[in-house]
């Protein structure tokens, strides 16, 4: 206790000083005090805390960022573009550095998104591509949904199935290739909440709560889906989730949970939430034009589809070897 309380008045004191006309012998440029944002391209990969007093403060890379977290934890945003994604990861093990990763555009996909459902590369359970994350969902999460926040031309009840669904997509390993489900971990939905999602409309992930929210609102134009991943850091095995919030952007894109032949420029929630969800579980992001058939490419297969519901052998192999 005295020891977080001691590491806490040193992040106040350091996130204070840092609001100061401190700008001493080799604090990086990047973190100077008028720096409201410290831009993650400008950072080495590990940032010395007393070179950077970044406690508190926002990283930002591309069009995404993460407020950096308490010591002990790991914060992760993942960023769903219609056309491509950003992924950052901000790690503060101590309290007297962190480090990044996932800095940097990442690869723009070559796969035509004109057409909207048709995506490159092998057949979903021809795929066995997987790319896995440092964390995992230990046991159990639980979760809630920000009713209030579900547009009124959805059914408020189909809405929070369609999430449900999404999450027992990725744990229950819901395949179209007869691969068995061995994931040991799951979500336990706890109802409806008030409280927002710990992500704002500029697309950072804020201080988590340590509440898992699943609301829409407000994200960056192109944005479609948003995922903040926050977990506590374990040695010698993989970090453990401790909450995870996604937000899916309703001010620009219109939603289903019921693709119809009469679907027209809707996207669907359940194929939206199943590849968040897959980020919630530990997964990372496979390529759009090389992978573009598996749930967890990086690219939205488009409105008006939903074949993302299903996972690929990629996606569903990932999460069995992870768990
Ligand atoms: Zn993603």
């Amino acid at each position: 206790m005295a020891t977080a309380l001691a590491l806490a008045c040193t992040a106040v004191a350091m996130f204070a000083g840092s609001l100061m006309a401190q700008s001493g012998p080799g604090v990086y440029g990047a973190c100077g005090p008028e720096k409201q944002k410290i831009r993650a391209g400008a950072l080495p990969e590990v940032v010395d805390e007393d070179r950077c007093p970044v406690q508190g403060r926002v990283i930002v890379d591309g069009g995404i960022g993460a407020v950096v977290p308490e010591p002990g934890m790991t914060v992760t945003a993942d960023a769903t573009y219609t056309e491509g994604h950003q992924h950052l990861t901000v790690s503060n093990p101590r309290g007297d550095q962190i480090s990044l990763d996932g800095v940097g555009a990442e690869p723009r996909s070559e796969a035509s998104s004109d057409l909207g459902t048709r995506a490159s590369g092998p057949s979903p359970c021809q795929d066995g591509y997987h790319n896995s994350r440092g964390y995992k969902v230990y046991n159990y999460n639980r979760w809630y949904a920000n009713i209030g926040s579900i547009p009124d031309y959805l059914s408020k009840p189909g809405a929070v199935a369609a999430m449900k669904r999404g999450g027992a997509n990725i744990f229950g390993v819901q395949d179209s290739c007869g691969i068995p489900d061995r994931v040991k971990g799951e979500l336990r939905y706890k109802g409806g909440t008030s409280r927002q999602v710990d992500i704002d409309s500029n697309g950072t992930c804020n201080p988590n709560d340590g509440e898992s929210v699943i609301g829409f609102g407000d994200l960056p134009d192109g944005t479609l889906a948003y995922a903040c991943v926050a977990s506590w850091i374990v040695d010698n095995a993989p970090d453990r989730v401790a909450s995870s919030d996604i937000r899916l952007n309703k001010e620009d894109y219109a939603w289903t949970t019921q693709v119809s032949g009469s679907c027209s420029g809707r996207y669907d929630v359940e194929s939206s939430v199943t590849h968040e969800r897959g980020h919630t579980f530990g997964l990372g992001e496979a390529s759009e034009g090389s992978h573009g058939n598996l749930t967890m490419s990086e690219d939205s297969n488009g409105a008006c589809q939903i074949s993302e519901r299903s996972l690929g052998r990629g996606d569903a192999k990932g999460l069995n070897s992870k768990y």
